[in-house]
């Protein structure tokens, strides 16, 4: 063995590695390898895992194939030490799909010797084969356009055909539960999967992320191969991302992960049930790179979209609702998609139970109890009109610019309530009182928290308006 030989050969090699890769992948991927011996024309180096040898033969192999054979020479052959553990058993995802390692290898490490010894051989690793975790039901198809997703599904459509290579990149979809963020998700990592079958996609919860990465953690050594894992990934989506507050460890390979695709023009995904400015509990550098593709808001259904998302589901499963039960059923269920669904399924199968006919009459008896009907139900208009009634102005005043500071302080008003009292977007509260934007809300709600505290009139208008707002319903 000739120490010194080897890593001088090995190190001129990366010099010309290094000047054709990117940094990053350069970091990633070559700065870890050390070369161990030049025997001859063998070269040995030892790799962190099995995971990042299959990588290196997979992506690299061609580049550092020819590299190896004018530096070294062209008998050469390339050996691999990889580096193990007894129980270095990677199965990612959590389904179990996918084991990269044998357990029963031999300890300290495993030698694998590369295809570039047979300079006609391709590499004879296959393309990762991942499990892309995606639910077929989910398809653009049956996800019905309506003005509460236009956007949103109009970007997941261009997605699909240019996977990485749109401005939408992350495409970070927000919006309260039931309004479609999965449904949509899926659709477009379905569409991608149907338009570049060679494209590595991954579904993943925030919950399936965290819980992989804390095994990764607490094994030895699998928190690189986690981290490479999800680098490998060309279109990766990842849902309910506000499940990661205050996970500080997950946060950081998300992190790590996110900088390497976003900068391989990788497609990143993410949805959450609220918008980047009230994701408490997540670092700032993290949310600042979500800002950098598109965000749009999922927001509920109007009359119309209900309509249309209960006629294409009755369609689907085989039956035709008289055109009144669909109206009755799009006045009465208005809270977002999921009940609009429960309300069409329970009304299907309280009719098979009964042998009744699906009529108005049976969906008017029913309504009560499969929807929840909230009596009191205060929206933004209720609040406005409250607010208005209370200070004694006009709806035109209180949307105005006016700064008079009455007028400045029943807006913030009805920003706060809006706030408290409904489950509205910050944006979209900012929208329907004065076109202003999430800041000004956010600023206005905090505005109120300290009059509270400290102006005792300001308090009573508060809890007058409040209480009017939950009593009384006349307005
Ligand atoms: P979220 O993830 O936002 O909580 P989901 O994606 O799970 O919501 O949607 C709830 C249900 O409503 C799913 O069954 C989904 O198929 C359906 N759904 C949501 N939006 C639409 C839509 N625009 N068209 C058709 N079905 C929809
Ligand atoms: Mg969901």
């Amino acid at each position: 063995m000739n120490g010194m030989a080897d890593t001088s050969k090995w190190t001129e090699c990366m010099s010309v590695v290094r000047d054709i890769l990117s940094p990053e992948q350069y970091r990633i991927w070559f700065e870890p390898i050390k070369a161990v011996s030049l025997e001859g024309m063998d070269l040995t180096i030892e790799v962190p895992s099995e995971f990042f040898r299959e990588y290196i033969e997979e992506h690299f192999i061609d580049l550092l194939g020819r590299t190896l054979k004018r530096v070294i020479g062209p008998q050469v052959r390339l050996i691999y030490n990889v580096r193990v553990t007894k129980d270095s058993t990677v199965t990612y995802p959590a389904n179990g799909k996918k084991d990269l390692r044998n357990p029963e290898v031999p300890i300290p490490a495993e030698q694998v010797i590369s295809s570039i010894s047979d300079p006609y051989v391709i590499p004879g690793l296959q393309r990762l084969n991942i499990d892309p975790n995606l639910n077929p039901i989910y398809t653009f198809d049956n996800f019905i356009q309506g003005s509460c997703n236009i956007l949103a599904r109009a970007a997941g459509l261009q997605i699909a055909e240019k996977p990485g290579n749109t401005s939408f990149n992350p495409l970070f979809v927000f919006g309260g539960p039931g309004l479609g963020k999965t449904h949509l998700a899926q659709a477009i990592g379905i569409a991608v999967k149907d338009r570049h079958p060679e494209q590595v996609v991954l579904y993943v919860t925030a919950n399936q992320f965290v819980s992989q990465f804390i095994d990764a953690v607490t094994v030895k050594n699998k928190l690189n191969d986690f981290i490479h894992y999800y680098q490998s990934i060309d279109t990766l989506i990842i849902d309910d991302i506000h499940e990661f507050a205050e996970k500080k460890g997950s946060q950081n390979a998300l992190f790590q992960i996110f900088n390497h695709l976003h900068q391989l023009g990788k497609q990143l995904i993410l949805t959450s049930d609220r918008s980047p400015v009230e994701l408490q509990g997540l670092e700032t550098r993290l949310l600042s790179r979500f800002k950098w593709g598109l965000t749009t808001e999922l927001t509920v259904p109007d009359y119309e979209t209900r309509i249309s998302i209960l006629e294409s589901k009755s369609f689907r499963e085989g039956i035709t609702l008289p055109a009144e039960v669909i109206d009755f059923l799009a006045q009465k269920v208005t809270g977002n998609v999921r009940e609009l669904e429960g309300a069409l399924v329970s009304l299907m199968a309280n009719a098979t139970l009964t042998h009744k006919k699906i009529s108005l009459s049976l969906a008017e008896e029913l309504i009560g109890k499969i929807v929840h009907v909230p009596k009191n139900d205060i929206s933004i208009t209720r609040i406005k009109k409250t607010v208005c009634s209370y200070f004694n102005i006009t709806d035109e005043i209180l949307l105005s610019n006016t700064r008079k500071r009455e007028v400045v302080q029943a807006r913030q008003i009805a920003m706060y309530l809006s706030r408290s009292l409904t489950s509205t977007s910050l944006d979209s509260i900012g929208a329907q009182i004065g076109g202003k934007n999430h800041a000004t809300v956010l600023y206005a709600c905090n505005t109120v928290c300290d009059l509270m505290d400290t102006d005792k009139s300001f308090r009573q208008y508060l809890s007058d308006i409040e209480r009017i707002l939950k009593t009384d319903t006349t307005l």
